[in-house]
């Protein structure tokens, strides 16, 4: 038995077409693009990479992309001046401000000062806490991601067994929060979780947040199983070139009904996620449908 391999990339691909499409349609409607303002402090190689790649794929979908790079010395406050300054600019719709930050700030007070309506990484406490209590609101985008992969491979999920292994503010507790709304009995696993592979076995579905390379084995899921591996680990390859693993044993799932490689599973539909709520944020805040 093989495993279908879910592909990320076409699934993400048709989404940032639908993207475009309602970008094509503000434009028409409000008469300007919505726009995605991203901030990066230093020069972390993997974050200047996401950066860019966000960037790109801002301006592909017709969106206006602004880009502001500080230096890694950048001070608390001068952060926290040019997100004010983002907040008051009418042609800005999201603010995306790259994590990690240098250890001089504080990330909780800059995610803070985010305008909500802004936050299209879905951060802010007030986004987290509607997502908490069932209301509207900008979610984060690898959650969200997730569960638009597993809806098109498995339609409703109601009544899904679910367990989410990782329990991030980033990741694991919003992934949790979504899968609860679409009806799903979900466990949500951490590090102090006892017999982890007996409440894995147990579950319809599995999405895999934890950041150890091929962290769940075979044995872990029950044929039949969708599992989605967000992990993002950078390992040694045979060649002596870094090369990107998942937090999932890839060949030992083959058993599972669906399961996304990585890369090319869940990373591609982080920035389509990312388009989409700032499409989401830029009609809400010119309060269009
Ligand atoms: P994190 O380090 O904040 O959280 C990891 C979680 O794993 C923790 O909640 C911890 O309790 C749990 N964990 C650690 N050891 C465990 C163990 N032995 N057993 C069970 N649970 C354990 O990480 P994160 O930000 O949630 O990211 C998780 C992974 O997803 C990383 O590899 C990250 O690079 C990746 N990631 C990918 C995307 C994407 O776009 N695909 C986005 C964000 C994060």
């Amino acid at each position: 038995m093989t495993a279908r391999r879910i592909d990320g990339k076409a699934v993400a691909a048709a989404l940032r077409a639908r993207v475009a499409d309602g970008v094509a349609a503000f434009r028409e409607t409000v008469g300007r693009a919505p726009g995605l303002a991203v901030v990066l402090v230093g020069e972390d190689p993997a974050s200047s990479v996401y950066v860019r790649s966000k960037g790109k794929a801002t301006t592909e979908a017709g969106m206006q992309s602004v880009e502001h790079k500080l230096p890694e010395t950048t001070s608390e406050a001068e952060l926290l001046a040019l997100v004010e300054e983002l907040n008051r600019d009418a042609r800005v719709d999201g603010i995306l401000v790259q994590l990690p930050l240098p250890d001089q700030i504080d990330e909780r007070k800059v995610i803070a000062a985010i305008d909500p309506a802004k936050d299209v990484d879905g951060f802010h406490v007030e986004n987290a806490g509607r997502l908490a209590v069932g209301a509207d609101a900008l979610v984060p985008c690898t959650p969200l991601g997730c569960l638009h992969l597993l809806k098109a491979e498995l339609g409703d999920l109601t009544g899904k067994d679910a367990v989410v292994i990782g329990r991030s503010n980033i990741v694991g507790k919003p992934v949790a929060l979504m899968l609860l709304a679409a009806g799903c009995t979900v466990t949500i696993a951490h590090s102090r979780t006892r017999d982890l592979p007996a409440v894995a076995r147990r579950s319809d579905v599995i999405v895999a947040a934890v950041g150890i390379p091929r962290f769940v084995r075979g044995d872990w899921v029950k044929p039949g199983a969708v599992v989605l591996d967000v992990g993002i680990n950078r390992i040694p390859g045979e060649d002596g070139k870094e090369k990107l693993v998942g937090d999932v044993a890839f060949d030992e799932v083959q058993h599972a009904r669906a399961v996304t490689p990585v890369p090319g599973g869940v990373g591609p539909m982080t920035i389509a996620c990312l388009l989409h709520n700032t499409v989401q944020a830029a009609k809400a805040i010119a309060g269009v449908s």
